[in-house]
């Protein structure tokens, strides 16, 4: 055992009255002007580059020479707050500006949304230069009021605190007075009360009509530093993301209803989705401007949260089972995850012969495997069990997994994986068990770890 901080989330339901969610969807809609206003700063700054820089071209400059010799800063944070301040004007003292009403809201809405705008920004550059893993991020998109999830952050320090505990069932947060919650905070109030959590920000937002608090503690807890001899005896286990399943296992793990090898979603969630599919049917059947209309999208919203909910419940459910139960467990290289997955199709846009065989589950299926691995990162460093990544160049699908031989001619219309060997094998399961051949353990992730909780872990 090795005491470490660690980073985690608690996130509870609130209950608001009534002036208390307007006063959530004031702030909320304060960060989303926030964010875009910082946004709108980059973007102008950037066209001005590319404006600059086309002209030169146009003149006769090679293009590479003029991207390098035109110079135009985006503004970060610093810079946009500071033309904030000196622009926003102030609506108590008659004064005009470019957000007067900003001291009705909590002054910290406005600056973690500058903060996201520039996280938004490097995230895009960095992806653009292959500096970040996982699926392609798009240019930073303006967030639009019923498209962008209802969010803001509050900060939090220890002389002026944006959340208290007022009881077990009541959170206090800034400038909103005390809120209702429909779970109770024991768990997280214990700790705060030893010591052993010390609250960083509280983050609201609205899924479907609920609105919840997730609470960001710097939190030291005891780490494993070795897996148990159970997990040790457990071995390697090898992941591979399906399209027909969620996920085929190199070998059986109990994940809570006994041995699975091809784990697919519990029913419930399969129920979840079929409601869903209903409420979109029905959604297209009503007139645009209808009251029946807005009420089918309520429900259809509401469901869609439930259905996001028990999505990374279950998920949660699976990895914690897998880092508690072998010593180490191998994935893919997200590169790969991420390539592969768009090759196979995603939610919104099924690759060929994917759709017909995913059927009604596809969208379930489309777990993330950023998600995923973000959550077997911290689960096993958690659970003293070690992470490891199969080399992005290995065709772990096209491998057989008892003799090594390459089969080429496989296609992804086929499921069974067959060798001149003699082995004969689910495509997935093949795979999965390259990867735990083949995966290298990656360092132990630093002490601080994000885990979203919801009694989960
Ligand atoms: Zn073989």
């Amino acid at each position: 055992m090795a005491r470490q901080q660690i980073l985690r989330a608690f996130k509870f339901a609130l209950a608001p009255t009534q002036s208390q969610e307007a006063e959530l969807r004031r702030h909320a809609g304060a960060s989303r002007w926030a964010f875009n206003h910082a946004l709108a700063a980059k973007t102008t700054a950037h066209a001005s580059w590319r404006a600059q820089v086309a002209a030169l071209v146009e003149a006769g400059t090679a293009e590479d020479v003029a991207r390098k010799q035109i110079k135009i800063a985006v503004p970060r944070k610093p810079e946009v707050q500071t033309a904030w301040i000196a622009g926003r004007g102030d609506s108590r003292a008659g004064q005009d500006g470019a957000c007067p009403w900003f001291h009705e809201v909590s002054t910290y809405c406005f600056q973690s949304a500058f903060q996201d705008a520039d996280t938004a920004w490097k995230n895009w550059l960095d992806s653009l230069k292959g500096r970040r893993a996982g699926r392609r991020v798009g240019y930073p998109r303006f967030k639009k009021r019923g498209r962008s999830r209802d969010s803001f952050r509050i900060h939090h320090d220890v002389k002026r605190p944006g959340i208290r505990l007022a009881t077990h069932r009541r959170l206090r947060i800034l400038r909103l007075g005390e809120v209702r919650l429909h779970d109770s905070v024991k768990r997280l109030a214990r700790l705060l009360a030893r010591g052993e959590a010390v609250v960083q920000s509280v983050t609201v937002s609205r899924g479907g009509d609920r609105w919840y608090a997730s609470v960001l503690c710097k939190v030291s807890a005891d780490l494993p530093q070795r897996p148990t001899r159970r997990q040790a005896a457990a071995g390697v286990v090898g992941l591979d993301l399906g399209v027909t399943h969620l996920v085929a296992l190199s070998q059986p793990a109990d994940l809570g209803h006994g041995p699975v090898q091809l784990v697919n979603n519990p029913r419930h969630l399969a129920a979840a989705q079929v409601r869903l599919r209903r409420a979109q049917r029905a959604l297209s059947r009503t007139q645009k401007g209808s009251a029946r209309r807005e009420k089918v999208k309520k429900r259809l919203s509401r469901l869609h949260e439930q259905l996001a909910v028990r999505r990374v419940g279950f998920l949660h459910q699976v990895t914690k089972r897998l880092a508690t139960g072998f010593g180490v467990v191998a994935v893919e290289d997200l590169h790969v995850a991420g390539m592969t997955r768009s090759a196979r199709g995603t939610v919104e846009s099924p690759g060929r012969n994917v759709r017909q065989k995913a059927g009604l589950n596809r969208a379930i299926l489309d777990t993330s495997p950023a998600e995923l691995r973000r959550q077997l990162t911290y689960k096993t460093s958690w659970y003293g069990s070690t992470l490891a990544v199969l080399d992005r160049w290995f065709p772990s699908s096209k491998t057989c997994s008892a003799c090594g031989r390459q089969n080429p001619r496989l296609t992804l219309a086929d499921r069974v994986f067959t060798c001149v060997c003699g082995l004969t094998l689910n495509r997935d399961i093949n795979a999965a068990r390259n990867i735990a051949a083949h995966a290298v353990a990656v360092a132990a992730p630093v002490a601080e770890t994000v885990a979203p909780d919801r009694g989960e872990t």
